[in-house]
């Protein structure tokens, strides 16, 4: 596990359950407040997520140790919520069906399609929907979607207020790679190489969209240098004692690259690679309980690691980005 504080990623651990039990201070600030506003405020906050990921992964996609194809649908099943909830979900997307979307990334292949929030999904490429529910529903069906898309095209069956239609749904490329945001106070990110695990108490201290795409690239990062991976085969653990000895030099050494190459992810996105440091000197001075295990640097430190790496952007200095990238296929020692 790789991560800007030490959280361990749960791949799919959700979300409103726990928010409802907690009363969903993180979402609402503290009172409650009706799901409908819960859910909404939810939306909008996977949408804007998953918008700086896929900008962020889809511009790097000749950086990426692997690809896959993407279509811009954010889905939701109705499992993933506490019951208190149906009743919103049935007002906001006029459906209670297994698998719906829940919103289209703006100029993705699904909006081209035609596929709109609320969309009951029903089939994929004329096969059924799989038989999970809950978070591995989802799951199963992006894999299931990515199957059928493989071959250039996937077209699903859809359902709304006026009937059934067909959409045909033309992927683009893009890394790899996966975000996932979780309802939790806690300011955390991380990533176990494969997905980005964000929490709304993170995304919510971050003002700008620039300076959340710093911290997704981060971990982003993480991935493209398939440290989880490589840190998992030289035998390097995370826990307690991550920051002691030979282990700990190695969690640093990630850590430092993973802070280096963001600032190259971030450029090629057209996002503003001073937003890094600036992260570091703003909201993220704020983030504690992460720098006593010696893994991390403090938020100054970091904040001039990234500053430096700016001026290598120029195009003087490709030797340097792709030097870092291809240490990916070495051991780690
Ligand atoms: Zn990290």
């Amino acid at each position: 596990m790789v991560s800007i504080s030490g959280m361990p990623v749960i791949r799919g651990v959700f979300l409103l359950l726990a928010c409802a039990l907690a009363g969903c201070s993180t979402l609402h600030g503290g009172t409650a407040r009706p799901p409908i506003e819960v859910v909404t405020t939810l939306r909008q906050a996977d949408v804007r997520v998953r918008s700086v990921f896929d900008r962020l992964a889809r511009a790097n996609v000749g950086h990426c140790a692997a690809v896959r194809p993407e279509i811009g649908l954010i889905l939701f099943t109705p499992g993933q919520y506490d019951a208190g909830y149906r009743d919103a979900l049935r007002t906001l997307y006029g459906t209670t069906a297994r698998l719906g979307v829940e919103a289209v990334l703006p100029g993705s292949p699904a909006a081209s399609a035609g596929l709109r929030s609320g969309d009951a999904i029903t089939a994929i490429d004329g096969a059924p929907i799989p038989e999970e529910s809950g978070v591995a529903l989802l799951d199963a069906a992006t894999e299931q979607m990515e199957q059928a898309a493989a071959d250039g095209k996937a077209t699903l069956t859809v359902r709304d207020a006026d009937g059934e239609r067909s959409a045909m749904i033309v992927p683009r490329r893009t890394c790899d790679a996966y975000i996932d945001l979780k309802v939790d106070d806690d300011r955390d990110a991380g990533t176990d190489g494969k997905t980005i695990q964000l929490t709304t108490g993170l995304l919510n201290m971050v003002p700008s969209d620039d300076q959340l795409a710093a911290v997704i690239a981060h971990e982003f990062a993480h991935i493209v240098l398939r440290h989880p991976e490589r840190m998992e085969s030289a035998d390097v653990g995370t826990g307690l004692f991550a920051g002691i000895g030979k282990n700990g030099a190695i969690v640093r050494r990630t850590e430092r690259e993973a802070d280096e190459l963001s600032v190259f992810l971030m450029a090629n996105a057209g996002f503003d690679p001073h937003a890094a440091a600036a992260f570091w000197r703003g909201p993220g001075r704020k983030l504690g309980g992460f720098l006593s295990d010696g893994t991390h640097a403090g938020a100054d430190e970091r904040a001039e690691l990234l500053d430096s790496m700016v001026p290598r952007l120029s195009g003087q200095d490709d030797e340097f980005w792709e030097k870092l990238i291809a240490s990916r296929d070495r051991p780690l020692r």
